[in-house]
C-alpha cells in the first residue's frame, strides 16, 4: 500500500495551499479532490470569488514557494473604507493600513489565478501528488498511522488532513458535531468595472439586509475594475439574481451609493449562502481539520481563508518543529489549543459586525469602524474591544 507523511482531503485554496506549504517543507504529500481537474474551457463555470490575502497569509504563501507566482498579479489593499449609507448623507471612516504597518493591509486576487498558480508550484514538488476524480471515503486511526480509504486506492499516512470544505466528509467520518447559525442571508458576487478608480481601496457600504462589499481588482480592459459581495436577506437576494442584467446593474448603482461612480457588470453573477459553522473539535486520532471544514464565516472583513491559512501556520510550525510527531496526539492537541480559542473568537466577532449590519442601524459605520479594528487592529485595541462585548466575550 502507498506510503506518504500526509493525506490532505480537498483541493481547495485551503487544501491546495496546504499542499504547497508541507511539500515545499519536505514532507510527501497526497490530496485527493473528487472535483475534475482544473480547464483551461472558458465556458466552463468559474468560481467569481476573489480572496483578500492579509499580511500573515502572505507570509505562509511565501513560504510556500506560491507567493512569487502570484506578487504580480496583486492588488494591495492599503485603505479600507466602510460608509454608513443609513444615514443621509452618508457618513464614511477610512482605515489607512499605514497606520499599523509600513505594508498593505493585504492583497486581493481572483479565486480561479490562485488556484492556477497554487497547482503550478505544487507542479514542481517532487513529493506531492494531486489526484482529481478521487475522493476521501473513510480512515481507521491506528497507532502510528492512518489508513485513509480513497475512491480508487487505499493510503497509509501519518496525518490525514480535512481540506474538504463545509460538508466535510473527514469530519463527518471523525465523529465530529458542528455550532451552526444561519443568517437568513445570501451573497451575490460579481466584478464590476467603474468610471471612478479605486485607488486600491477597499469600500463596505452599509444600509439595511448586510453590507455592499467592493474589493479592488487590477483593470479590466483598461477599466477600473473591482468585485463585489452584496450580502442581503435570503429573498432579496434571490430576487436580485432573477433580474435581468440592465435592471441588476440599476439596483447596484443605488445599493453602491454612487461610490465609485457608474457601475458595470463585468461578470456572471454567483449566489452564496451566508452561515457561520464550527466544528466542535478541530482533531480526532491522527485527524487534523482545518479550513471550511473547520469553520465558515460569513464573508466580512477578508476574515474566511485567512483563519484557514493560520491553521495551516499553525500545523505548519509544529510538524517542521518535530517531524518524528507528525500527527501524533501531541501535535494535535497542541494544534487544537492553539487554533481553538482564537476561532472562537473571530467567529463572534464577525457574527456581531453582521448582525450589526443586517440591523442596518444608524450609527452603524462607528461600530463596524470599531469592529474592524477589533479584527485588522493591534492586539491591545482588539482586546479592548473584547472587554466591551463586541468581538467575543
Ligand atoms: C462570497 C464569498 C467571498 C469571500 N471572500 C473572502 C475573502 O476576501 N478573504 C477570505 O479570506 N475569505 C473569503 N471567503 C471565504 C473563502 O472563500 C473560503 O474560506 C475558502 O474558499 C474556502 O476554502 P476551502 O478550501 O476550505 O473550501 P472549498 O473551496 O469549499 O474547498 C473544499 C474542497 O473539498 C473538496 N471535497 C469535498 N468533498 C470531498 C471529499 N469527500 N474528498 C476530498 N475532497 C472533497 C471539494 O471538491 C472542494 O474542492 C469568501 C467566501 C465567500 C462565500
Amino acid at each position: 500500500m502507498e506510503q506518504v507523511d500526509i493525506v490532505i482531503a480537498g483541493a481547495g485554496v485551503a487544501g491546495l495551499t496546504a499542499a504547497a506549504a508541507f511539500g515545499t517543507a519536505g514532507f510527501s504529500v497526497l490530496l485527493a479532490d473528487p472535483g475534475p481537474a482544473p480547464t483551461s474551457n472558458v465556458n466552463a463555470p468559474r468560481d467569481m470569488r476573489t480572496t483578500a490575502f492579509l499580511q500573515p497569509a502572505q507570509a505562509l504563501l511565501d513560504r510556500a514557494g506560491v507567493w512569487p507566482l502570484i506578487a504580480s498579479d496583486a492588488a494591495p489593499l492599503r485603505v479600507m473604507r466602510i460608509v454608513d449609507a443609513a444615514r443621509t448623507p452618508s457618513v464614511s471612516a477610512d482605515f489607512v493600513s499605514d497606520e499599523i504597518s509600513d505594508r498593505p493591509f493585504g492583497w486581493n486576487f481572483p479565486n480561479t489565478l490562485l488556484r492556477d498558480k497554487l497547482l503550478a508550484r505544487i507542479a514542481a514538488l517532487p513529493h506531492v501528488t494531486v489526484l482529481f476524480g478521487t475522493s476521501y471515503r473513510s480512515h481507521l486511526a491506528q497507532d502510528a498511522q492512518v489508513q485513509v480509504t480513497l475512491s480508487d486506492r487505499s493510503v497509509r499516512a501519518r496525518l490525514l488532513i480535512g481540506a474538504d470544505g463545509r460538508q466535510s466528509a473527514v469530519r463527518q467520518a471523525a465523529g465530529i458535531g458542528l455550532h451552526r447559525s444561519s443568517f437568513a442571508q445570501k451573497a451575490v458576487v460579481f466584478a464590476v468595472t467603474h468610471s471612478i478608480p479605486h485607488d486600491n481601496v477597499s469600500i463596505e457600504v452599509h444600509r439595511s439586509g448586510g453590507p455592499f462589499t467592493l474589493v479592488p481588482l487590477p483593470d479590466l480592459d483598461g477599466q477600473p475594475c473591482s468585485s463585489v459581495v452584496w450580502m442581503d436577506r435570503g429573498p432579496q437576494a434571490e430576487a436580485l439574481m432573477a433580474l435581468d442584467d440592465a435592471a441588476f446593474i440599476a439596483a447596484a448603482q443605488d445599493r453602491s451609493a454612487d461610490v465609485l461612480g457608474t457601475l458595470n457588470l463585468a461578470s456572471r453573477r454567483q449566489l452564496w449562502p451566508i452561515i457561520a459553522q464550527r466544528a466542535t473539535a478541530l482533531t480526532a486520532d491522527r485527524v487534523a481539520l482545518m479550513a471550511e471544514a473547520a469553520h465558515v464565516l460569513p464573508p466580512i472583513g477578508a476574515q474566511g481563508l485567512n483563519m484557514s491559512l493560520a491553521d495551516l501556520a499553525v500545523l505548519l510550525d509544529l510538524a517542521v518543529a518535530a517531524p518524528a510527531g507528525l500527527g501524533g496526539a501531541r501535535m494535535l492537541q497542541t494544534y487544537a489549543r492553539r487554533r481553538a480559542p482564537e476561532v472562537a473568537l473571530r467567529m463572534a466577532g464577525v457574527a456581531a459586525l453582521n448582525h450589526a449590519s443586517i440591523a442596518g442601524l444608524h450609527g452603524i459605520g462607528a461600530l463596524r469602524a470599531q469592529g474592524l479594528r477589533a479584527i485588522h487592529g493591534p492586539r491591545v485595541i482588539r482586546h479592548g474591544l473584547m472587554r466591551l462585548g463586541l468581538g467575543a466575550r
